[in-house]
């Protein structure tokens, strides 16, 4: 019996690992968290048990009891059996990956991790942002701007490390965040762009700028990129041409 925690990458099917897609395929059970696209969903093998721990508005399973189900089900008989535990984008960024990895290693199960592409970097290409580009930004900076992320970061540091800021889980506190930044030295005209839903069918992207941005409507998922590459719109209508099939 293994445990795979598995990162199933921004959402399009297309963009899971070609490992994630052979075990969603073969899986026993799929324990799965709510932002995980539907379409990835479907290629679970029909018959596996799907386990849905999703925070949602009035119910939410706590961190720990995700563990004890993932070392119950890693625990249980059956050695040929496939857990996968799948996760947004990458398992290991924010998405408390490294406590599950934790817990099933204090208990002695076997797991193993699969990488996913993150959507802190997929957003932004999908909305035809690089998040590097000569000339404009040396560096990416991928930083969380939920309650406790937002109380950790030293923002006004950050203002001053330039390059591209990326927030993830920022949409609740982007007011805050904008201030934090502008005070720390950042020009409220810098660049933003807010990507929502990235690779879902419904993405949509919002360009505006620092000192806008708590003007602005948004809904989360989302992911924000400030710096000067948020300008730019580059090389998406082709793949917007070409229908899927065309690219295998
Ligand atoms: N492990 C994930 C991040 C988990 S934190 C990863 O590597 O992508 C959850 C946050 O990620 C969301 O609040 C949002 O900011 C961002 N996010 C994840 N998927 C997204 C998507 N498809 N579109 C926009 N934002 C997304």
């Amino acid at each position: 019996m293994t445990v795979y925690l598995v990162g199933a990458g921004p959402g399009d099917p297309d963009l899971l690992t070609v490992k994630a897609a052979r075990l969603l395929g073969r899986a026993d059970v799929v324990v799965h968290d709510r932002l995980i696209d539907p379409r990835v969903l479907e290629l679970v093998r029909p018959g596996a048990e799907r386990i849905d721990v999703g925070k949602r508005p009035g119910w939410s399973a706590t961190q720990s009891s995700i563990n004890e189900l993932l070392v119950t089900l890693g625990s249980g008989v059956g050695s040929d059996r496939t857990i996968v535990r799948l996760k947004g984008g990458d398992p290991f960024l924010f998405g408390r990956g490294g406590e599950e990895a934790a817990a099933l290693e204090a208990a002695r199960v076997e797991y193993s991790v699969v990488p996913g592409l993150s959507s802190s970097l997929a957003g932004p290409v999908v909305a035809g942002i690089p998040v590097t580009h000569r000339g404009l930004s040396a560096s990416v900076t991928v930083v969380a701007g939920h309650r406790e992320g937002h109380a950790q970061t030293d923002w006004r540091a950050l203002a001053r490390v330039g390059g591209t800021i990326v927030v993830l889980m920022g949409v609740e506190h982007r007011a805050e965040i904008a201030v934090e930044l502008i005070e720390g030295g950042m020009t409220p005209t810098t660049p933003v762009a807010v990507i929502e839903r990235a690779t879902w069918d419904s993405q949509r992207t919002l360009r505006t700028t620092l000192g806008n941005l708590s003007n602005v409507d948004v809904m989360a998922p989302a992911i924000i990129v400030m710096g000067p590459v948020a300008d730019l719109s580059l090389g998406g209508s082709l793949m917007d041409l070409l229908p899927a099939e065309s690219l295998q």
